[in-house]
C-alpha cells in the first residue's frame, strides 16, 4: 500500500448532505480529500447549496443519488464513484432515520423501515466498497451507531436494535479484513443538535440536556472531527472499536 497524502484520498459518505453527514462532508472537503455524497433525491439540492458554502473546495464534493436501503442502487453508486474517481479509500455509513413508537404501537413496518436503512444499508454498503480496499490493500471505514445502542432509549427499539446491530458488524467486519490494511470503527454520538434531533418533542430535549453531564447537545462538527481522525492514514491501528461522543451521558 503506497502512503497517499489525504488530499488525494476519495471516499463516500451517505446522507452527507446535511446534520452530521454535512459536517462530515465539510471537514473531509476541506481537508482536500473528494467526497461522494449519497442521498435520496431531496439531498440533490442540498448538496449543491452546502457544496456552494465550501470555499475552494465545492469541485471536490459530487452527489450520487442512492437509496441505501436497496442494494443494487449501493452497488451502482460504488460503481460510478469507481469509475469517476479511481479508487475509493473510505467509507463513512452515515445515513439513518427514525420511526419512534413504544413496541406495543410500532408497526411492523416501521420496524423494517430502520433495519432497513440504518443497519442493512451499511451492509449494503460495505459489501459494495470491500472488494476495491481489498485491492488497494487501503481502507478506512466509520459507521455512524448511537449512543442508544448502547443504552437503550423508550420509544426506539427499531433505532436502538439497528444501531446495536451496527456495532457488531463493525467488530465483525474489523476482524475480517484487518490482515488487509483496512480498518473499521463506530462513533457513537449521544444527543446532537440536527434536524433529527430537532424533530423530537421539545421536553425530550430538554431531558436529554439535564441528563447529559456536559448540559448542552453535541454539535455535528464534534462528531466530523472524531470521524476525520478514524479516516486517516494514521489510524491504522484503531481497528473495532466504538467512541462515544456523547458529553458523559453514557460511560
Ligand atoms: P438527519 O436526519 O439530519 O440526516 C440524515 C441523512 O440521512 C439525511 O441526509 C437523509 O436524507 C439521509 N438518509 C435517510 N435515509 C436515507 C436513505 N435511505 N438513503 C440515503 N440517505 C438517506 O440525521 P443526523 O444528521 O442527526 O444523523 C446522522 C446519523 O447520525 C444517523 O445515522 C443517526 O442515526 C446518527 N445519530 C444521530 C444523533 C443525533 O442526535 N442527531 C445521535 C446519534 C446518532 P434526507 O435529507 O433526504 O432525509
Amino acid at each position: 500500500m503506497d502512503s497517499l497524502p489525504f488530499a488525494q484520498r476519495v471516499g463516500i459518505v451517505t446522507g452527507g448532505s446535511r446534520g452530521i453527514g454535512g459536517a462530515i462532508t465539510t471537514l473531509l472537503a476541506e481537508d482536500g480529500a473528494t467526497v461522494a455524497v449519497l442521498g435520496l433525491p431531496e439531498d440533490r439540492e442540498r448538496a449543491h447549496r452546502l457544496a456552494s458554502l465550501l470555499n475552494g473546495a465545492a469541485s471536490r464534493l459530487h452527489f450520487y443519488e442512492t437509496d441505501v436501503a436497496v442494494y443494487n442502487r449501493c452497488q451502482e453508486a460504488v460503481a460510478a464513484v469507481l469509475r469517476e474517481h479511481g479508487r475509493i479509500d473510505f467509507l463513512v455509513n452515515n445515513a439513518g432515520i427514525t420511526r419512534d413508537h413504544t413496541v406495543r404501537k410500532m408497526t411492523v413496518e416501521e420496524w423494517e423501515a430502520v433495519l432497513r436503512v440504518n443497519l442493512s444499508g451499511p451492509f449494503f454498503m460495505i459489501k459494495a466498497v470491500l472488494d476495491t480496499m481489498i485491492q488497494q490493500e487501503y481502507g478506512r471505514i466509520v459507521n455512524i451507531s448511537s449512543v442508544v445502542g448502547e443504552a437503550g432509549n423508550f420509544g426506539q427499539a427499531n433505532y436502538a436494535a439497528a444501531k446495536a446491530g451496527l456495532i457488531g458488524l463493525t467488530k465483525t467486519v474489523a476482524l475480517e479484513v484487518a490482515k488487509r490494511g483496512i480498518t473499521v470503527n463506530a462513533v457513537a454520538p449521544g444527543f446532537i443538535d440536527t434536524d433529527m434531533t430537532r424533530a423530537m418533542p421539545l421536553a425530550a430535549i430538554e431531558n436529554a440536556i439535564e441528563q447529559t453531564p456536559g448540559q448542552r447537545l453535541g454539535r455535528p462538527e464534534e462528531v466530523a472531527e472524531v470521524v476525520r481522525f478514524l479516516l486517516d492514514e494514521r489510524s491504522g491501528y484503531i481497528t473495532g472499536a466504538v467512541y462515544n461522543i456523547n458529553g458523559g451521558w453514557y460511560m
